[in-house]
C-alpha cells in the first residue's frame, strides 16, 4: 500500500500538471477533452462520450495583457485570467469548451472567445424554486440540445444509457470526496490545506472513477493510523475558489486547519448527488432544481448562510473565511447577508480577496496572521 506522503505527491503532481494528464488520457483512450468553465456544467454527458471533462479554473498570473481588449478591467479576476489564457493559445487543444451563461461575465464569455476551440454556451432557468416543474422541463431542454451539440462536434453519438453510467461514476466520486473532507477534518494534525486542495482540485482533471480509486486510497493509508490531536483553530472557508498554494501555506503557517469548504471549485461541485431518473438528462435537470446555497443558483431564501452555520457547529469550526473573488458580482452581492448572519450566530469571520493577476500576497498574509492571533 502507499503512504499518504506518496499519494499525495500523486495528486498535486496532478493538479499542477492538467495538460499532462489530458495527455495521458488521450494516450490511453485515443479520445481528447472538453473544457468545463465554471460553473454547474453537467459534466457527465462528456464523460457519456468518453471524452475527459477538464476544469477551466484559470492561473495565477504575474500579469494580464491581451484580456484587457476584451474585457473591462473590472471583470472577475477568474475570467480575465481565463481570458488571457485563450488568447495565449492555452486551450487550442481542447475539443470543445462548455459553459453555462450564469452571470453577466460569463454572458460576456460567449461574444469575446477567440480560437480555434468550438464552445457550447447553454442557460440555466433561474426561477428554481417557484416554478421547478417548468425549470426541470426548460433546463431538461437546455442540456439535451448541449448533448445534440456535444455529438456534432466529437462526432459520436451519446446513449441515455451511457449518462446514466456516469451519472453512476459521478456520484461515487462525489461520495468519496466527501468521505475525504470529512476523514481529512478528523485528521486536521496530518492533512495540511494546500495537500487538501491538491486531492480536491486533481477531480478537475482526471476521469472520475480514476480520481474515486485514488481519493479511497488516501483515505485507507490516512487512517491506517489513530488521528492525532490537533492544537491548532479549525476552519470553514468560503466563495469561488481558494488559491494558489502560497495562500494555503498561510494557513498552515498561522495554525489554521480547513475542515470544511463552501468553494464552489471544491465541495458545492460535489455535496449533492444527481438523483435517479429513467430519463438521465432530467435527473442531471433536477440535481440543478436542487441545488442550494450557491450564488449563481438564485434562491429568495438566501439558505447558504445557514447552511455554513450548520457546518460550523458540525466540524466543530472556530471561524469562517471568506475567499471573495475580485469583482466577482454574484458572491460579492450575498456577503452582506453572509456578515449579518456570522455576527447573529456569533462566529468571527474574516474576508480575503483572491486575485489571479498577482504573485505577491503579503497583504492577504498580514490579514490571516491577524486573524489567527485574534481567534
Ligand atoms: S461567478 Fe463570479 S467568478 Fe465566476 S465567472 Fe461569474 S463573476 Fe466570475
Amino acid at each position: 500500500m502507499r503512504t499518504y506522503a506518496e499519494l499525495i505527491a500523486e495528486f498535486k503532481n496532478i493538479a499542477e500538471n492538467p495538460r499532462k494528464a489530458m495527455e495521458a488520457f488521450k494516450a490511453e483512450t485515443g479520445k481528447g477533452a472538453v473544457g468545463i468553465l465554471p460553473a454547474h456544467v453537467p459534466e457527465e454527458i462528456v464523460h457519456a462520450a468518453g471524452y475527459l471533462p477538464i476544469g477551466i479554473w484559470g492561473a495565477q498570473k504575474k500579469a494580464i495583457n491581451k484580456a484587457r481588449t476584451y474585457l473591462p478591467p473590472f471583470a472577475c479576476s477568474l475570467m480575465q485570467s481565463v481570458m488571457e489564457l485563450q488568447l495565449e493559445g492555452v486551450y487550442d487543444e481542447l475539443d470543445c469548451v462548455i459553459y453555462s451563461s450564469l452571470c453577466d461575465t460569463l454572458k460576456c464569455m460567449n461574444q469575446k472567445w477567440h480560437g480555434k476551440t468550438p464552445v457550447i454556451v447553454f442557460t440555466h432557468p433561474q426561477n428554481r424554486k417557484i416554478a421547478k416543474k417548468a425549470a426541470n422541463v426548460f433546463c431538461r431542454e437546455e442540456y439535451a440540445i448541449v448533448k445534440a451539440k456535444l455529438e456534432d462536434i466529437l462526432e459520436c453519438t451519446i446513449t441515455n444509457k451511457a449518462i446514466q453510467n456516469s451519472i453512476a461514476v459521478y456520484n461515487e466520486n462525489r461520495a468519496a470526496c466527501r468521505k475525504f473532507c470529512d476523514v481529512a477534518a478528523e485528521y486536521a494534525a496530518v492533512v495540511k490545506p494546500a495537500e487538501r486542495h491538491a486531492v480536491l482540485k486533481a477531480r478537475w482533471f482526471m476521469e472520475k472513477s480514476k480520481h474515486t480509486d485514488l481519493v479511497n486510497e488516501l483515505i485507507a493509508a490516512l487512517t491506517a493510523q489513530p488521528a492525532p490531536k490537533f492544537t491548532g483553530k479549525r476552519v470553514i472557508v468560503s466563495g469561488i475558489m481558494l488559491e494558489p498554494t502560497e495562500l494555503l501555506d498561510v494557513f498552515e503557517e498561522n495554525g489554521l486547519a480547513i475542515v470544511a469548504d463552501d468553494l464552489l471549485h471544491e465541495s458545492r461541485s460535489f455535496r449533492q448527488d444527481v438523483p435517479e431518473d429513467a430519463d438521465a438528462l432530467m435527473a442531471l435537470a433536477r440535481a440543478w432544481t436542487d441545488f442550494d446555497g450557491c450564488a449563481l443558483a438564485t434562491d429568495a431564501d438566501k439558505p447558504k448562510g445557514r447552511m455554513i452555520i450548520e457546518d460550523c457547529k458540525k466540524y466543530n469550526a472556530d471561524a469562517v473565511i471568506v475567499a471573495m473573488m475580485k469583482f466577482c458580482d454574484p458572491e460579492e452581492f450575498d456577503y452582506p447577508i453572509l456578515i449579518q448572519e456570522f455576527a447573529a450566530a456569533g462566529i468571527p469571520n474574516l474576508q480575503i480577496e483572491i486575485d489571479q493577476e498577482s504573485t505577491v500576497f503579503e497583504q492577504v498574509k498580514t490579514r490571516i496572521q491577524t486573524f489567527a492571533e485574534i481567534l
